[in-house]
C-alpha cells in the first residue's frame, strides 16, 4: 500500500506541531509507522490521502454509533449551520437536547451542557467538590477521564504506552487530592474508604471501563462503591462518555440498576461534533453558576451546529432497532471469530454490544489494569500494520477498544476475524 501523502504530510506535521499530532495516541507511537491521514469517511470506511480505503474500527474513538457521515446528521448539521455557527446565547436545540437526554437517564433531572468528554469530567469534579466542601477524589488505575489535572494519575491507554503514570506540569499537591485504586478489588475499595471516605468529594469511575482495555466490572462491585460512597458522604460520578448509549438508549449504570449522582456524557451525544454534558439531580445541578457557586461556562458551550449533530444521533438512536441490529453484528463477530481463531490459545475477547477489545494473551480476559499482559500490546502492534495493509483499521495502540457502528456489515466483520486469525497465525510462526 502506497501512503506517500500521509508520509509527507505527516513529516510536515512534525515540523508544525508536536508529534505532528492533535491527540497523542494518533502519533502511532505504540504501533510504530506513520498515522494515516484521513481524507473522506463514509459509513463504515474511510480514505487516506493516497487513496486507500479502510474499513474503520476506531470510529472516532467512539462517537461515531452510526458509522461516518449518516446523511440525517450531515443534513441536520449543514441545515442548523445555515442558521448560523454560534450564538453565544440561548437557542432551542439546548432545550431539546436536554430533554431527549433526559428521558434516556432514569434518575438525572438536570444537564449542563460544554464542549468535550474533560470538561464534562472537570465540572463533574468541581461541583462535586464544591457541594460537598471535600477536595479528594477517588478514581481507579486506568480509568482515563479527559486531561485535566486531578485526574492525569495512573490515567489512560496513551499515559499506559507511552510507560508514564501520570503527566508532568501536574503539581504535586493535586496529585495528593487524588486516591487510586485498583478496579475490581473490593479490598483496595474498603481499604481507601476506611483511610480517606470522610475527605472524599467523589469516586469517579467508567461503570464499563473502556479506555484501558474493556475492562468488565462485576456489578457486586460496583454496588459496594455505590455504597461504600453514599455512607461516607462522597458522590458517586459515573463517567458514561464512552458508555453513554453505546449499548442502549441511556447510560450503562442504569442498565445494572445502580444510581449514580451525576453522569458525564459525551462522544456520542455530540454524534461526531464536539458535545459533553454533566447531568446530575435539579438539587446538585442547581449548585452551578448562575443559581449556585460553583463556576463553570463556555464561549461555544450549547453551540447549535453540535447540538443539531448530537440531536439527529440521539433520534435515530431512540429507536431502539440500533441496538438490536448492532447486537445481531457483534454476535457474527463473535462467530466468526470463533469459526477462524477458537483454536488460537492466546486470542481472547471481550464484546458488550458494540464495543470489543482483543487480549492477546491465554487466560480470561482481564477486569483489572494490573491483569493486562505486556505480550498482548507486543502482539498487538505486529498485527495491527498487517492488517492496515489488507484495509483494516484497528486504534493504533492495544489498550483502546474497538467499535462497530449501524454501518458495519456482516461481510465486513467476517473479513476482520479472517484476517485477525492469518495475521496472529503468521506473526509467531
Ligand atoms: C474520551 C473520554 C473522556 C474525554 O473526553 P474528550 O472529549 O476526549 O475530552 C473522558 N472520559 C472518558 C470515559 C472517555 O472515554
Amino acid at each position: 500500500m502506497n501512503r506517500k501523502q500521509s508520509e509527507d504530510l505527516y513529516k510536515k506535521a512534525c515540523e508544525l506541531m508536536p508529534g505532528g499530532v492533535s491527540s497523542p495516541v494518533r502519533a502511532f507511537g505504540s504501533v510504530g509507522g506513520t498515522p494515516i491521514y484521513y481524507k473522506s469517511a463514509q459509513g463504515s470506511r474511510f480514505k487516506d490521502e493516497d487513496g486507500n480505503q479502510y474499513v474503520d474500527y476506531c470510529m472516532s474513538w467512539g462517537p461515531l454509533i452510526l458509522g461516518h457521515a449518516h446523511p440525517a446528521v450531515v443534513e441536520a448539521v449543514e441545515r442548523a449551520a445555515q442558521d448560523g455557527l454560534s450564538y453565544g446565547a440561548c437557542c432551542r436545540k439546548e432545550v431539546d437536547l436536554a430533554e431527549l437526554l433526559l428521558l434516556a437517564f432514569e434518575r438525572m433531572e438536570q444537564v449542563r451542557f460544554v464542549n468535550s468528554g474533560t470538561e464534562a469530567v472537570m465540572t463533574a469534579i468541581r461541583l462535586a467538590r464544591g457541594v460537598t466542601g471535600r477536595t479528594k477524589i477517588l478514581k481507579f488505575v486506568g480509568g482515563y477521564h479527559g486531561h485535566s489535572d486531578s485526574l492525569l494519575v495512573r490515567a489512560g491507554s496513551g499515559l499506559v504506552t507511552f510507560g508514564t503514570s501520570s503527566s508532568q506540569g501536574v503539581p504535586d499537591a493535586f496529585v495528593a487530592e487524588t486516591v487510586v485504586c485498583p478496579l475490581d478489588s473490593q479490598e483496595a475499595l474498603e481499604k481507601a474508604f476506611l483511610s480517606c471516605g470522610n475527605d472524599l468529594a467523589a469516586a469517579i469511575v467508567e461503570p464499563l471501563p473502556a479506555n484501558n482495555g474493556l475492562l468488565e466490572q462485576r456489578p457486586e462491585w460496583l454496588r459496594a462503591l455505590r455504597r461504600l460512597t453514599a455512607d461516607h458522604g462522597a458522590l458517586l460520578i459515573f463517567d458514561e462518555v464512552i458508555s453513554g448509549f453505546r449499548l442502549r438508549f441511556g447510560g450503562y449504570g442504569d442498565m445494572l440498576g445502580i444510581d449514580a449522582d451525576l453522569i458525564t456524557l459525551g462522544k456520542i451525544i455530540g454524534g461526531g461534533m464536539p458535545v459533553g454534558a454533566v447531568a446530575g439531580s435539579r438539587e446538585l445541578m442547581e449548585s452551578l453558576a448562575p443559581l449556585g457557586g460553583v463556576y463553570q461556562a463556555g464561549t461555544l458551550s450549547g453551540n447549535p451546529v453540535s447540538l443539531a449533530a448530537g440531536i439527529a444521533t440521539l433520534e435515530l438512536l431512540s429507536d431502539e432497532k440500533v441496538y438490536e441490529q448492532l447486537e445481531v453484528l457483534g454476535r457474527s463477530l463473535d462467530a466468526a471469530l470463533e469459526k477462524a481463531a477458537g483454536d488460537i490459545p492466546y486470542l481472547k475477547w471481550r464484546r458488550l454490544g458494540s464495543v470489543f477489545w482483543f487480549h492477546l494473551a491465554a487466560g480470561d480476559v482481564p477486569r483489572s489494569a494490573e491483569q493486562i499482559r505486556p505480550e498482548s500490546a507486543e502482539r498487538y502492534n505486529r498485527i495491527h500494520k498487517k492488517l492496515l495493509d489488507r484495509g483494516i483499521y484497528l486504534a493504533p495502540s492495544a489498550y483502546e477498544v474497538a467499535f462497530l457502528s449501524a454501518a458495519h456489515t456482516r461481510e465486513e466483520v467476517e473479513t476482520l476475524a479472517g484476517e485477525l486469525a492469518t495475521q496472529l497465525k503468521e506473526a509467531v510462526s
